[in-house]
């Protein structure tokens, strides 16, 4: 009997911002890893609103093949995840893989995700190994990670890693999700009933530098946590409680010593209340900023704008729908 896991059709979606650097080599590796794979396939490049080159070198691409890669230029910069929703909205494969365009996940590995997908999983996770980033990034990122699993149940050794592939039925639910705050491999694995984890390979970036600064890496991973639960808000309870109660045990303790040890000991005492005061104040402002973060996510969604725009597409001859 047939294996009613093997993949006909393989759809990759990548975003691109600013990569002109090394677009074209992408372009090149993925075509020829996926002519490897001896399987029909497109590949979908979403322009995430570049102000260089890359929407040129796409357009040039897809007129080259007009059957197998497909530009979808954006009208402006969404962001990365944004962007592959753009492109998850035009695919027509029964396995959609996303990679970064910067060369950091090899698109040698495409075989190696397929077949994992033919194994029987609708999501594919990745591993990367010796990790090519800054110290900084690894350590935030192993956080993240531990967060992610426990919020998500999900036993995944890194999320961060865009190499993935899902299965279409995957990514259809996915687009049902109107939230604008998404971080995609949290998403995918909610709707996923098998997934699994592969080792895939991690170079450093080809060039240019990385698309994220601080502030937009913060955001991204608080579009993480929230996407996915609401957790944060119930430690925050605990954590408030917890607060109170040592409170209470150090304004005992207080007292204790104020009757043991007469006035002298207290004549710091000041400072003491500041020490205590500050705790609280810092707890108190954690808490109202968790909120915010989760008020702000509400506000945008209520707003209820569209989650991108794509000015044109090239590549595909009769539009889907
Ligand atoms: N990217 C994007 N829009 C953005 C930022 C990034 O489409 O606003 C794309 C970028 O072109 C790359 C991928 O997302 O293909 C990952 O970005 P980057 O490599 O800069 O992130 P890092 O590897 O530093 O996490
Ligand atoms: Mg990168």
């Amino acid at each position: 009997m047939e294996n009613p896991n093997i993949i006909q059709y393989i759809s990759v979606v990548v975003p691109v911002y600013n990569e002109e650097g090394c677009l074209q080599e992408l372009i090149d590796r993925t075509i020829r890893a996926l002519d490897s794979t001896g399987k029909k396939y497109e590949f979908i490049l979403v322009d995430d609103g570049s102000r260089d080159a890359s929407a040129e070198i796409m357009r040039k691409a897809a007129e080259a093949k007009p059957d197998q890669v497909i530009a979808c230029i954006l009208n402006r910069n969404y962001g990365q995840h944004s962007a592959i929703m753009a492109g998850f909205s035009l695919v027509r494969g029964d396995l959609v893989i996303t990679l970064d365009a910067d060369l950091q996940n090899p698109p040698e590995e495409i075989p190696n995700l397929v077949a994992a997908a033919e194994r029987g999983n609708d999501v594919v996770g990745t591993v990367r190994q010796n990790r090519q980033d800054t110290w900084f990034r690894r350590t935030a990122s192993k956080i993240v990670n531990r967060v992610a699993q426990k919020a998500t149940g999900v036993k995944m050794h890194d999320y961060g890693c865009m190499l993935r592939a899902y299965r279409s039925h995957v990514v259809k639910a996915m687009l049902q999700c109107n939230e604008r705050s998404t971080f995609i491999p949290v998403l995918g694995n909610s709707f996923a009933r098998n997934t699994c984890e592969i080792p895939v390979a991690h170079s450093e970036r080809a060039v240019g530098d990385s698309k994220y600064s601080l502030m937009k890496l913060i955001n991204l991973q608080f579009n993480m946590l929230t996407c996915m639960t609401t957790a944060p808000l119930r430690v925050l309870t605990w954590f408030g409680m917890l607060a109170a109660f040592c409170g209470f045990l150090l304004s005992l303790y207080i007292i204790i010593r104020r009757i043991t040890d007469g006035d002298t000991w207290t004549n710091g005492g000041v400072f003491t209340l500041f020490a205590v005061m500050f705790v609280f104040m810092g707890i108190q402002m954690v808490g109202i900023g968790m909120i915010g973060e989760y008020i702000g996510r509400i506000y945008t969604d209520v707003r209820n704008r569209p989650r991108y725009f794509i000015e044109s597409i090239i590549g595909r001859k009769e539009e889907k729908e």
